[in-house]
């Protein structure tokens, strides 16, 4: 039996997990369950679930939780706060850790697992560009066990040699093949894109996911900062890796090998295989996901990434070269921009220029602990917020 914290279950890859551990109750338990702010969503959780604790962002959604599981008769106990994620993140009765809490909110309670030596399942990706370095050695320090969930980040997980980080020689892979969908934009110039919406920038055409991730899937975003995790995770160097758009994203990622061998891992665009995937790794289990039938796919396609209608792309590329703080940097003032283009405060190729303008307003120091890099994300955000406060204007 398996116990299981799941931070930031009240979200898609949340709600995704559960669905996987709802399916298996003789191999998981449920320690605790957090969600920021969505109450009735995590009270119905809890009493599917029955977890030992629930954790949400402040003490009015403390409150009315309680008063919600108090009515159904639940036993499961209410905390609040950053220090309380820590805790169920860390606690001595837990085995694994889902991180999936969006954005730079994920990583100090993803990094409390990881000094626990818990087995962590990392979705949260921001956790990893804002302080790879850090967070690796903490991995190193407690020997957990970091499992990807990220679907190119599994995919490639599972077409490496299982020594692959500790061979010296690195196992004759060449180069990492990291796939992505192209957006809801593929195809689009610059100025075509001026004016889309948050809805059309959130309608994916092939993954359900938070709002957050959505804008970041269709600027390509998300590409950039899934290089930079892919950088930390497997021990390559951005130059190893290469972006493929193949837009029926039925491959989900590939490993080249000097010895011209291309291996791939496929599956139906369905989070609950990753995530279920590193659930169980090395055994598999079941999904409900429904099997990959080729004869309807029919085709496969491939394109390079167009980085001039693009540029978040090619500005992530250029920070995992440039390494230090420049990715944590780049997290955080498109953090800030993808917020305020959601909110309908700048036009969504107004994020790039967010982003652009930050990293140019920050000088690159190399960050020598978790208070540095909260720093840099803090000045970055501080940065990026006023800057677009004159866009406003
Ligand atoms: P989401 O917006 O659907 O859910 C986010 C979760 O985090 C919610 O439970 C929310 O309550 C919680 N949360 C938000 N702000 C918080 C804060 N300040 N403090 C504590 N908790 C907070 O997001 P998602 O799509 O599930 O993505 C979660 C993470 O997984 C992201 O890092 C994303 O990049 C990564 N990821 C998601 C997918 C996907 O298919 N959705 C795929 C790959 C990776
Ligand atoms: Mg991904």
């Amino acid at each position: 039996m398996q116990t299981i914290t799941l931070l930031g279950a009240t979200g898609s890859i949340g709600v995704s997990t559960l669905d996987v551990i709802a399916r298996h109750p003789n191999k998981y338990r449920v320690f605790a369950l957090t969600a920021h702010s969505q109450v009735d969503k995590l009270a119905a959780q809890c009493q599917q679930f029955n977890p030992q604790y629930a954790v949400v962002g402040d003490s009015q959604s403390a409150s009315r939780l309680q008063s919600l599981l108090k009515s159904s008769g639940s036993k499961t106990q209410v905390l609040w706060g950053r220090d309380s994620l820590c805790a169920v993140a860390s606690d001595t009765a837990v085995d694994t850790v889902m991180a999936a809490i969006v954005g730079a909110a994920g990583l100090v309670p993803t990094l409390a697992a990881v000094q626990a030596g818990k087995k962590i399942l990392l979705a949260n990706k921001e956790s990893l560009v804002m302080a790879g370095g850090l967070f690796m050695q903490a991995v190193a320090d407690s020997g957990s066990l970091l499992l990807p969930i990220d679907s190119e980040h599994n995919a490639i997980f599972q077409c490496l040699p299982e020594d692959f980080n500790s061979s010296a020689d690195r196992s004759g892979v060449k180069k990492l093949l990291l796939s992505a969908s192209g957006g809801p934009f593929r195809g689009w110039s610059a100025e075509q894109m001026q004016s889309v919406t948050p809805d059309q920038a959130c309608a994916h055409p092939n993954w359900s996911m938070g709002r957050k991730i959505s804008v970041d899937s269709a600027t390509l975003m998300n590409k950039g900062l899934e290089l930079i995790e892919a950088c930390w995770l497997f021990d390559m160097p951005a130059s190893q890796i290469e972006v493929v758009v193949h837009p029926q994203s039925v491959i989900h990622s590939l490993v080249q090998y000097i010895d011209g061998s291309v291996l791939a891992q496929l599956g139906n665009p369905d989070m609950r295989t990753p995530i279920a995937h590193a659930l169980a790794w090395p055994e598999r289990i079941d999904t409900g996901v429904a099997d990959l039938d080729l004869f309807e796919v029919a085709q496969l396609n491939f394109e390079k990434p167009d980085l001039d209608s693009f540029p978040c792309l090619a500005m992530a590329i250029a920070a995992a070269a440039a390494g230090k703080n420049a990715p944590a940097i780049l997290n955080a003032a498109n953090e800030i921009a993808v917020q305020a283009f959601l909110d309908q405060r700048i036009s969504f190729m107004q994020i790039a220029a967010v982003v652009e303008q930050t990293l140019n307003g920050q000088i690159l120091t190399e960050p020598q602990s978790l208070a540095a890099v909260q720093e840099s994300d803090e000045q970055a955000r501080l940065y990026s917020s006023a800057y677009i406060k004159r866009l406003e204007k």
